[in-house]
């Protein structure tokens, strides 16, 4: 059994018991074997190990978990964006533009796309990314999508409810059929949660609820697109199907945070239904950004991702997704960083990533920088010097 202690980090976020928030430890240590953490303490104590990675003094932390991606797609949408940055308004109508060069698309080019994008994501520190379906929104297309999600990441997630597909713009209710029936179906053994893009111009309620629940009768976890471009019952809905998450949470009512804020745990560990907020939709629609500040103070458990994907937000970085919510969103750098790695650790239902600690996955990064502030301090420099994914450096 071979050991690998990282040694000389001057500043080690654990998210665990340290100080603060972030559970900060200084002049430490991390002892990991067989891709776990089975020590973490004082440098200066530390057992002796096989190998050894020295931080060199600069700040240490845990990989950032990505939970909001659709990377499953072909083709771009740049000129899209050029125009919206031009003054077209963002309606979401853009995912059909990629439905068609997605069905149009072979496995390879399909699986191309999601090894870049994963491997571009994990350069930038992600260890752990969700990868939705969504851009298939046939039987035969959503299947294979997720298959090819599953190469790359067991966080997979069926979107068949990401659009109303062109051919069934008139009868909504024949697609939500076919959503329930036969594409769960076939996606079922490729996922683990299930998701509904609940939105004016997408799926209503009713809808929603009745596919969310198919899912779960399939045995998936729940997961919803809410209150992105207006006010709506998703964020409600989510709560009431004990929703992992319910994602973007730009428009609440009092009484949508009132809801999350309901899902607390009695130990006073945040919320079951952790709101997941998306900032580089925003930045990348020109939209006022979701009231963080107003979710936090209720005590509602954050998440930060990137909802990486070809139309609204084509971002693979979460280091640039805390700096917005540090800079956009009166998020401290601390919930900030919080919510880039543990939060999407809740978000995903997980206790063993985001943290640094005994036992937990051996996920983690060394920042080119001494203190974990310079992700929001220093935006767009790639601060990221060296990621380890399950004990190992890719
Ligand atoms: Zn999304």
């Amino acid at each position: 059994m071979s050991s690998l202690l990282v040694d000389n980090i001057g500043e080690l976020v654990t998210n665990g018991t340290g100080e603060g928030p972030l559970g900060i430890r200084r002049d430490a240590a991390v002892l990991v074997e067989e891709g776990r953490v089975v020590w973490v303490g004082p440098s200066a104590y530390a057992p002796a190990a096989d190998r050894r990675l020295d931080a060199g003094g600069a700040a240490v932390l845990p990989g950032f978990v990505d939970s909001h991606a659709h990377l499953v797609f072909a083709g771009d949408r740049a000129a899209e964006f050029a125009a919206r940055m031009a003054g077209e308004p963002y309606t979401g109508g853009g995912i059909r533009t990629t439905v068609g060069a997605t069905r149009a698309a072979t496995d390879d080019e399909l699986r191309a796309t999601v090894r870049r994008l994963r491997g571009e994501a994990l350069r930038q520190g992600t260890t752990t990314m969700e990868i939705k379906s969504g851009y298939g929104l046939t039987v035969a297309d959503e299947a294979r999508s997720l298959r090819i999600a599953a190469e790359s990441s067991t966080e997979t997630t069926f979107l068949g409810a990401h659009v109303v597909p062109a051919e069934y713009a008139d009868r909504p209710d024949d697609y939500v059929e076919l959503v329930c029936g036969p594409m769960l179906a076939a996606a079922a053994p490729y996922a683990k949660w299930v998701d509904v893009f609940c939105e004016q111009g997408a799926f209503d309620v009713d809808h929603a609820r009745a596919i969310l629940a198919a899912g779960q009768a399939a045995g998936l976890g729940v997961r919803i697109h809410a209150n992105q471009l207006g006010p709506g019952p998703g964020v409600q809905l989510g709560v009431e199907l004990d929703a992992a998450s319910v994602d973007h949470c730009t428009h609440l009512s009092d009484a949508d945070v009132d809801a999350l804020a309901g899902t607390a745990h009695s130990d006073g560990s945040g919320t079951r239904t952790v709101a997941t907020l998306l900032p580089g939709a925003e930045f990348s629609t020109r939209s006022p950004y979701p009231d963080a500040r107003r979710l936090l103070d209720a005590g509602v458990t954050v998440a930060l991702a990137t909802d990486c994907n070809p139309g609204s937000s084509y971002t693979s970085s979460m280091a640039f997704c805390v700096a917005l919510a540090v800079r956009e969103m009166r998020m401290t750098p601390a919930e900030a960083v919080w919510a880039a790695t543990a939060g999407g650790a809740r978000a995903l239902r997980r206790d063993d990533i985001g943290v640094l600690a005994p036992g937990a996955r051996a996920d983690l990064v060394v920042l080119d920088a001494p203190s974990y502030l310079h992700l929001a301090y220093r935006p767009g420099v790639p601060l990221i010097h060296q990621v380890m994914r399950n004990g190992v450096t890719p």
